[in-house]
């Protein structure tokens, strides 16, 4: 479809980032370009303007980039994941594994309330290891995960199939490479 080649072209690609074989999906670039940074958003936003959202979740950084302007267009709240020690009030804390080592994401302990339909947002999957801290977050709370909801999904990884797998929660992504 035109659009997700437009969304595909604006993606710079960069061998050996952050190291040796890996091929860096860059989505700096795709917000550079502002007519496929206002696609994206308005792709997720059709995607998900029917699905009653309350609350979007996403993860820092990249994942603000994208989940902040789509939490306003669909009028929910925005609630942050954070790294250690950013965020000022009581936190909920969830780690997960990274190739080398674990990362933890943090949550405000007020930031969902009981019966709230929330959408989990990042800019990129990969082994879904991010998604699955986001998603364990707002377990703690008596809420519905409707969707993980990303850019970019590099599908070889896994990730999707993981997160319906562990979770049954399903994944949507705009722009798909291997
Ligand atoms: P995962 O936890 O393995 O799914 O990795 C996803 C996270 O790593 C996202 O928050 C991305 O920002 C980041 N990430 C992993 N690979 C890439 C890439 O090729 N380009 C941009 N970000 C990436």
């Amino acid at each position: 479809e035109a659009k997700v080649v437009k969304l595909k072209n604006s993606i710079k690609n960069i061998p050996d980032f952050p190291k040796p074989g890996i091929l860096f999906r860059d989505v700096s670039s795709l917000c550079q370009d502002k007519d496929a940074f206002a696609l994206s958003i308005d792709m997720l936003y059709e995607a998900f303007k029917d699905e009653k959202i309350d609350m979007v979740v996403a993860a820092e950084a990249r994942g603000f980039v994208f989940g902040a302007p789509l939490a306003q267009r669909l009028h929910a709240g925005f609630a942050m994941a954070r790294k250690p020690g950013k965020l000022p009030r009581s936190t909920l804390e969830e780690s997960y594994d990274l190739e080398y080592g674990t990362s933890t994401l943090q949550i405000t302990e007020d930031a969902l309330q009981s019966g709230q339909r929330v959408l989990i947002v990042d800019d990129l999957l990969a082994t879904g290891g991010t998604a699955e801290a986001m998603i364990r977050l707002c377990k703690h709370f008596d809420v519905e995960i409707v969707c993980t909801a990303f850019v970019i999904e590099l599908f070889d990884l896994g990730g999707a199939v993981k997160i319906k797998n562990d979770y049954n929660i399903e994944t949507f992504s705009l722009v798909e490479f291997p």
